[in-house]
């Protein structure tokens, strides 16, 4: 590996404020948990426990849900600009607290602190922005169609974008005059408890947002609940279809956002060393825990040994190891569970026949770490191939034409995202046409915006969050 003698540069987390306990924001306050259980946060570069927080039972669920029923009385019917005060509130304040923010999210996460710093916290406070920014504003959004908020929405979130994922869900729901219950995920619970006490200190009504804790059986009895008219799911599409059931069942509005095994596509005519650089963000980017991670690379033939050659050493640079520093590229497995299905699939990948490269890195001793991995000699038919494993492992494959690739790209059950590139307009119409994805970058890859709607097709789910569209996943509509 090329030692480029960088000296550690950790993040200080001496500036946050944490409890060792956490209870359930309920109707605007923390309350005991009914179940009177707490769980562990755990570090996953460290393997200590951060903070205990409350398991949320069925009453528990049930007190949230109410707290939100009584909120929307009065909150669908304030002005659109008055809702939208309070949003941007929100904003401001999470960009006041970005770097307590981003230091939670990567303790509690094991992402690289430069993309919680850089990435995370930033994007959730966009969304907050921009959403405040339609609350007045809905009127003209749908033009004689005369909006209307749903009610209560349900929100279930995972845990590779923690923040994030509360800031899609949460802003475009109060925009429209609903109002939230939210379960983050088990393992990273701790930012959206911050942003709970954001929202305290924001002076939201009681009861616009609450946010409970626990893990699927809390997420169950939410969906189940019979309050909320509006269940918004992001996750594993094996839990998302045990939600659309809920939802069938209890008659709820519903959104998925479930999980991707993304093409990312390069031509012979791309710039190389740009489409080597988007590779590389395209599937190591916050170790590959990305719904929409470039996980199949489908290399035009021609440029494969350039490509993967510079790949590799590409990869050989990269610093894996404590998140809290800045000079990290790939932090930690988000948990144990997680470092257990990726190590399945690299020994499911070898099985298959698939050729494994990884560079070497001296990984710390405790902790949960997975070297950025690359699978050559893939047949489309591997299970690395189609299944997703959520980490930092890539396979590759090849292709002539534009129509095999396209074959190729879309014999999958996902279709959330992929990747195009080329030096030509032509091809990139062609494909963005072509590509069952619901986002398809070109000569670029990961970019998120909160003006530009996001989703999937197929198993990747339905409904769009983002721009617009995400508004309308949250109104309905006289017409
Ligand atoms: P997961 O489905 O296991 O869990 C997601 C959330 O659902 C968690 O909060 C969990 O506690 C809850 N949950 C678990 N069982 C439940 C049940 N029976 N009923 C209701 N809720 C339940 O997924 P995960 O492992 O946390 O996240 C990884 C998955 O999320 C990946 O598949 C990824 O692709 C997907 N994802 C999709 C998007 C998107 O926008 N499409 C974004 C991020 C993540």
């Amino acid at each position: 590996m090329e030692d480029w003698n960088l000296s550690p540069a950790p993040e200080s987390a001496s500036h946050i404020q944490l409890k060792k306990q956490y209870d359930l924001f309920i109707n605007g306050t923390f309350q005991k948990p009914n179940s009177k259980k707490y769980f562990a946060t755990i570090n996953p570069a460290t393997e200590e426990i951060i903070a205990e927080v409350a398991e949320a039972n069925v009453k528990d669920v049930d007190s949230a849900m109410k707290a939100a029923a009584e909120a929307h009385k009065t909150w669908s019917k304030l002005s659109g600009a008055e809702r939208g005060k309070y949003i941007y509130r929100i904003a401001r304040m999470i960009q006041e607290k970005s770097r307590e923010f981003a230091v939670i999210e990567t303790l509690d996460g094991g992402k690289p602190i430069r993309e919680s710093r850089d990435i995370d916290v930033p994007l959730a406070a966009a969304h907050f922005f921009y959403y405040a920014g339609w609350a007045d504003k809905l009127d003209y959004a749908f033009p004689m169609r005369k909006p209307q908020s749903l009610g209560v929405a349900a929100q279930i979130i995972p845990w590779n974008f923690p923040l994030l994922m509360a800031a899609w869900k949460i802003a475009p729901a109060l925009a429209c005059g609903n109002t939230v219950v939210l379960k983050p995920a088990e393992t990273t619970p701790l930012t959206a408890l911050k942003l709970a006490e954001v929202i305290q200190e924001a002076g939201l009504p009681a009861g616009v947002v609450n946010i409970i804790t626990g893990a699927g059986s809390t997420g169950a009895e939410m969906c189940a609940h019979p309050i909320p008219n509006k269940l918004a799911f992001t996750g594993s599409t094996e839990v998302g279809k045990l939600v659309y059931k809920a939802a069938l069942n209890g008659n709820k509005k519903l959104t998925l956002e479930l999980g991707g095994k993304a093409a990312n596509i390069v031509f012979d005519d791309a710039a190389i060393e740009a489409a080597v650089e988007g590779i590389i963000n395209g599937i190591y980017f916050n170790q590959g825990h990305v719904c929409c991670a470039g996980s199949r690379l489908f290399v035009q033939e021609t440029v494969y040994d350039e490509v993967l050659a510079k790949l590799k050493k590409r990869m050989d640079m990269l610093i894996v190891g404590d998140p809290m520093d800045k000079n990290t590229d790939i932090g930690a497995i988000n948990s144990k569970n997680q470092l257990q299905t990726i190590e399945r699939y690299l020994k499911i990948g070898k099985e298959e026949g698939a050729e494994i490269y990884q560079p070497t890195c001296k990984l710390p001793k405790k902790g949960n770490w997975c070297p950025p991995t690359l699978f050559t000699n893939v047949a489309q038919s591997n299970r690395i191939a189609q299944e997703e494993i959520f980490g930092p492992v890539l396979a590759i494959q090849t292709f002539r034409t534009i129509e095999e690739v396209i074959d190729k790209a879309n014999n999958t059950p996902y279709g959330l995202s992929a990747g195009v590139w080329t030096d030509k307009g032509s091809k990139i119409f062609q494909l963005t046409k072509a590509l069952k994805a619901g986002v398809v970058w070109a000569n670029t890859y990961n970019k998120f915006d909160p003006t530009s709607p996001f989703g999937g097709y197929k198993e990747s789910g339905f409904g769009r969050e983002g721009g617009i569209h995400g508004l309308e996943a949250y109104l309905k509509f006289e017409d």
